[in-house]
């Protein structure tokens, strides 16, 4: 299993982690589940951060944008298959935040590093088990 993306669309989201920095950039990744349990990435979609009371180190997507982008990709024949943001000065790792945040099993939740600025490491972390065992599991970026 693995997460695939283009490398223009990988540019494209490290790219809002350098525009933000030195606060969170976040953004929902839209495409395809495949039968086999990947995902292909076909659009990224970049969202305002809501968390204006800590935006360094914490991210927030509004439900009414989270809505839309979800009718817009229904009607289009495409899903939701995760999620980014980006850790301004800090590895490309969850924290323990992140997981309590995250509620979209099945989904990836990519998390890009910015040091001093600039893009640095990529990772995805798929979310599995369910809404009371929840847990990342790393998963690849097949960059193409
Ligand atoms: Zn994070």
């Amino acid at each position: 299993m693995a997460l695939k993306i283009s490398n223009a669309l990988l540019d494209q989201l490290r790219a809002h982690g350098e525009q933000t920095y030195p606060h969170e950039c976040c953004g929902v990744l839209v495409g395809q589940f495949d039968e086999a349990g990947g995902k292909a990435v076909e659009s990224v979609i970049a969202c305002g951060n809501t968390r204006t009371d800590s935006p360094k180190n914490r991210y927030h997507i509004s439900p009414a944008e989270l809505i839309r982008i979800q009718r817009e990709s229904t009607l289009e024949g495409r899903d939701i298959v995760g999620f980014y943001h980006s850790h301004p000065d800090w590895p490309a790792k969850w924290s323990s935040t992140d997981l309590d945040e995250a509620h979209w099993t099945g989904c990836s939740y990519v998390i890009t590093s910015v040091e001093k600025g600039r893009a640095a490491l990529t990772n995805s972390f798929l979310l599995a088990g369910d809404e009371q065992s929840k847990h990342f599991e790393d998963e690849d970026i097949e960059a193409k």
